[in-house]
């Protein structure tokens, strides 16, 4: 995937380099960093990483220390940008955590999508553990991972025990994203200030942003955090009349082409139900019915769960097929009520938040497009009298 040009001038972690070296820090002098910094996680989750980092250490046994490069959401691939352009920041990274916490383990999990070469160079001569994964959209859950670890299948675990506490073959485990260890890597060499130099005040540094859909070069862009969608995705120019965003992926909500002046923060995006997340902004053309673009994805999710949990095996299917039904002409009027009553009956219920994310994106697309179910049920598409399929 392409690397594109900075809305600003943000380049950071895809910048070319050389970052010089890698200082070695106390447990307390990582954790004070993650403090000041306010780094927060960079795999969709946005935790605070300083407090991870203090559960690990509190838990009183020598820990493990795992890389989440798994990056199972299809519209996302900053982390496999990210693992091939940069990898000796994810294994400083990771090296930094682990001579910091005393690891007993330290490993990178790399996604099948993801060329493991260039991580495995970069991590011969520092004791780093690589292993090239399998798995789909939920392999990358951080319990579903330490499965995959331990040579089971990649399903989630019971979420009541924290990984932080009993994770990797029992052990306190801190699983980290590959962004957010290589943003640590270059904040111990540069320090607080200078990575707060960049965002917002309660919101600093930058991310990467994978952009994909209807513009003209899909692609991984590094940004300030609270950039705006209009400014984030010029630098992917964007198609004449698209008409809205999903951000956050497959789990996330939709904001339209009206509100492109909102910032990319978790403050900003709350109202739209969307938050950061890991990073992707996939662009709906003007020409899409956006019905069908998420019946499609809902469709997608519902077959990619662990099937272990009443939510995903008996509600996700039902859900997908009420709004593929609404999205290919069923006129029947009980449908929306009858999605509605699906989605609350699988938020909150599964071991792991799958059903949730699902929900959140079939309960975006029906309340930003209610206009759109509405042609439905009625026998129309606008996008199809807009000259679009249907
Ligand atoms: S909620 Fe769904 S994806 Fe998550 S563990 Fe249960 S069955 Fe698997």
């Amino acid at each position: 995937m392409t690397v594109l040009d900075p809305p600003v001038t943000t380049q950071r972690l895809l910048s070319p380099g050389p970052f010089g070296p890698l200082p070695t820090l106390s447990l307390d002098q990582l954790v004070r960093l993650a403090e000041e910094t306010g780094l927060t996680g960079r795999g969709g989750a946005g935790f605070p990483s300083a407090i991870k980092l203090r559960s690990v250490a509190e838990a009183g046994r020598a820990p493990a220390v795992v890389g989440n490069g798994m990056e199972g959401e299809p519209l996302s691939h900053k982390d496999a940008v990210l693992l091939t352009q940069a990898p000796g920041l994810v294994l400083d990274g990771l090296e930094l955590v682990s001579r910091a916490l005393r690891a007993k383990r330290t490993l990178l999990a790399v996604g099948p999508e993801i060329d493991p070469r260039p991580a495995q160079a970069a991590a011969r001569s520092r004791g780093v553990d690589v292993q090239h994964l399998s798995g789909g959209f939920v392999a990358g859950q951080e319990t579903a991972l330490l499965n995959q670890l331990e040579g089971r299948p990649p399903v989630p675990r019971d979420p009541l025990t924290r990984v932080t506490t009993r994770g990797l073959d029992g052990r306190p485990t801190l699983v980290s994203n590959v962004e957010t260890l290589a943003h640590l890597a270059l904040a111990a060499r540069f320090g607080a200030g200078w990575f707060r130099s960049v965002g917002l005040a309660d919101d600093p540094g930058t991310s990467l942003f994978t952009i994909t859909g209807a513009v003209d070069h899909e692609g991984v862009v590094e940004a300030a955090r609270g950039t705006t969608i209009a400014d984030l995705i010029a630098a992917a120019r964007p198609h004449p009349g698209v008409q809205a965003v999903l951000v956050g992926g497959y789990h996330g909500a939709w904001v339209l082409a009206s509100d492109f002046g909102t910032r990319l923060t978790r403050a900003d995006l709350a109202p739209h139900g969307a938050s950061v997340g890991a990073g992707i902004v996939h662009v709906l053309s003007g020409d899409a019915c956006p019905l069908r673009a998420a019946a499609d994805m809902a469709s997608y999710l519902a077959g990619e769960s662990a099937a272990q949990c009443g939510p995903c095996l008996n509600g996700l299917p039902r859900m997908a097929d009420s709004l593929q039904r609404l999205a290919h002409g069923a006129r029947d009027a009980r449908l929306p009520a009858e999605i509605d009553r699906l989605r609350g009956l699988v938020v909150g219920r599964g071991a792991c938040a799958h059903p949730d994310g699902t929900a959140r994106l079939v309960g975006s697309t029906m309340r930003v497009f209610d206009a759109h179910v509405a042609a439905h049920l009625a026998g129309w598409c606008p996008t199809e009298l807009s000259g679009g399929p249907r």
